[in-house]
């Protein structure tokens, strides 16, 4: 089958064409600035070079339309008309409590999103925009949502549950949710099968450290816990967000500063993080090299970055008594050989060991542990497309 795989945000559109037998991506590109000035469209044919073609894109149908084109263009199209794409699997963000797993969308499913759109304001929306104008233009093809949030609802009531009147919880979903969970689902199962463990019995800890950052605990099969919680904001120092502050610096700072509560949340999303804290870049490269050139601020964002990672891990640990296979993906997980060299530093205690040789790899499936460590220790490149194509070709 073929599967196209759609991530919608609200300016942008990424996707890609997956053969779901072979699991060979034939295509994929991204469609920029939907709905502004200069929306142009990046694809890629695979093993070819990419394409960009500046193109009027006014909303997302048309965008879609444009990718349909691309698709099956007599040029270098792979399809050889829009029949020959089997399903449709779509990313949404935030399905709160009423969806544990993938589900063929209806038009029901559509309305229960909708039920979710106050937890993900930016991306629900956009999500379900992105969904219809893929139905208006297929409409006789199964379409599939996979869920960022569904992987991490097997989590208990002791790790989603925050520490406020219980009736939040109960009225408005006030709890923690976890996201990056297609991310986390792919990354531990594929852990414990290079491992050579049984998923279903298996303890492993999933780093997913990249512009948003966060680390899962994975037990049996089934995540027991997550950083990020009703939002994306709380846990791990990331690029822009400040990850976890007591609230009640909030107040304070908001009166120092005189703020209004939305400025306030504006600099924790966008001007906090190793940006907030280094004054040099929001991206982790630049902040390392600065750190390594000296610079103080920038040498303390790697350093809070670094231990927040070791102190998770080692609270998930203590969660399952125990890890058997530790994995770092996304951007900085699977290419800073310095970041990962640092925080497994902190993990002595649990007679991990790392290969030096082997943790200077970048973008690779590789174990860096040594043969003698009580834990395994992976690099596993995550994969969300694939993720959703098998769970898109599983429901249809
Ligand atoms: P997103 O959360 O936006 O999907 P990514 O997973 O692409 O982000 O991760 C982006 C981060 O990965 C950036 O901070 C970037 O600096 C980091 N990164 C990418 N390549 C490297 C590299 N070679 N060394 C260190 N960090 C890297």
């Amino acid at each position: 089958m073929n599967i196209l795989v759609i991530n919608c945000g609200s300016s942008s559109l990424k996707f890609q064409v997956i053969n779901s037998e072979t699991e060979e991506v034939k295509a994929s590109g991204l469609c920029e600035r939907i709905g502004m000035d200069e929306s142009r469209l990046v694809y890629q044919p695979a093993g070819c070079e990419k394409e960009k073609i500046t193109v009027d894109m006014p909303t997302h149908k048309e965008a879609i339309k444009q990718v349909i084109d691309a698709l099956t263009n007599e040029k270098n199209g792979v399809l050889k008309s829009l029949s020959e794409i089997d399903a449709v699997g779509h990313r949404l963000v935030h399905g709160g409590e009423k969806f544990n797993k993938s589900v063929v969308i209806t038009e029901e499913v559509i309305k229960t999103v909708e039920e979710c759109n106050d937890l993900a304001p930016l991306h629900n929306p956009a999500n379900i925009i992105g969904v219809r104008a893929t139905q208006e233009l297929m409409p006789n093809v199964p379409m599939v949502g996979v869920f960022d949030t569904a992987f991490h609802q097997t989590m208990p009531p002791k790790a989603y549950l925050y520490g406020t009147p219980y009736e939040y919880y109960e009225k408005h979903g006030v709890r923690r949710y976890g996201f990056h969970g297609t991310s986390h689902a792919f990354v531990s199962a594929r852990a414990a099968e290079l491992a050579g463990k049984d998923y279903k019995d298996c303890k492993t800890i999933v780093c997913h450290l990249g512009n948003g950052s966060s680390i899962s605990a994975v037990l049996n099969g089934e995540s027991v816990d997550t950083s990020m919680g009703l939002t994306p904001l709380e846990g791990l120092l990331m690029g822009t967000r400040s990850g976890d502050i007591d609230p009640g610096a909030l107040e304070y700072i908001m009166k120092k500063e005189n703020l209004s509560y939305a400025e306030m949340m504006t600099i924790l999303n966008k001007k906090s993080g190793f940006l907030g804290i280094s004054g040099v870049s929001s991206d982790c490269r630049d902040v390392d090299n600065a750190a390594a050139e000296g610079n103080e601020r920038a040498k303390h964002a790697m350093d809070v970055f670094h231990y927040r990672v070791a102190k998770t891990v080692g609270g998930y640990v203590a969660a399952m008594n125990g890890v058997d296979v530790i994995a770092f993906t996304a951007g900085i997980g699977e290419n800073s050989v310095s970041t990962r060299a640092e925080i497994c530093k902190y993990f002595g205690y649990l007679g991990i060991k790392i290969d030096e040789e082997k943790n200077n790899t970048r973008g690779e499936e590789i174990l860096i542990s040594t043969p003698d460590s009580k834990v395994k220790v992976f690099i596993i490149p995550t994969n969300e497309e694939l993720k959703i194509a098998r769970e898109t070709a599983a429901l249809v």
